[in-house]
């Protein structure tokens, strides 16, 4: 199954992504962690995006697209994919149908209020891409899954995540209209524990 998760910055899709592809066996591709990668690494493409991604804005489409269809060429998408960032443009969107068959796009509807309050307690292991919320952490800064040291994302400053929400609303919001019309969007209640979001995700998804 080629499964896209749409939502605001903070909405959960890294977090269902990771829970998704280890219950259908398939992989999740993030094209946020991609470039994280990248930046880490200070590959050519890290240091071209670096200003970028700091800011909150979006990585050309051309580059992006590019990466993707790369990526899902590889043999461990064959039977299918959880795509977590991307499409997040029109222009993505339209490139995405061109070279593969969509199945569902998962929206995870939260209200801004929640968003803002996710992204300033959040926390990111950069050694196992793990997202976690301070208050589940108990004043603790190693991460839970492989004891990393956490850190707070650059991009979740009050600056930056203002910055990327606008970002959202103008670029990304119209993909829920996109896929409606192709009848394949599916919209969750992202708001809750995660376990909640997570078994409205499988209820609908096993229907
Ligand atoms: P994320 O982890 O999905 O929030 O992505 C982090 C950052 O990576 C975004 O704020 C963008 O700068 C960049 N990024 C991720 N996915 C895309 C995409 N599909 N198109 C353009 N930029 C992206």
């Amino acid at each position: 199954m080629n499964i896209i998760l749409l939502g605001a910055p903070g909405s959960g899709k890294g977090t269902m992504a990771q829970k998704l592809t280890g219950e259908l066996n398939i992989p999740q591709i993030s094209t946020g962690d991609i470039f994280r990668k990248n930046l880490k690494e200070e590959t050519p493409l890290g240091l071209q995006i670096k200003d970028i991604l700091n800011s909150g804005g979006l990585v050309p489409d051309e580059i992006t697209i590019e990466i993707v269809k790369n990526r899902l060429a590889e043999p461990d998408c064959a039977h299918g994919y959880i795509l977590d960032g991307f499409p997040r443009s029109i222009v993505q969107a339209k490139a995405l149908d061109g070279f593969q068959r969509v199945d569902c796009a998962i929206n995870l509807d939260v209200d801004k209020q929640t968003i803002v309050s996710r992204l300033s307690g959040r926390r990111f292991c950069p050694d196992c891409n793990g997202t976690f919320h301070v208050s589940a952490l108990g004043g603790s800064d190693t991460c839970p899954v492989c004891g990393g040291k956490l850190i707070t994302r650059k991009d979740d400053s009050e600056e930056t995540v203002l910055e990327r929400f606008r970002v959202y609303e103008t670029t990304t919001l119209p993909l829920i209209e996109y896929y409606k019309a192709q009848g394949k969007l599916i919209n969750i209640d992202g708001t809750g524990g995660v376990e909640a979001v997570y078994r409205r995700i499988l209820d609908v998804l096993r229907k």
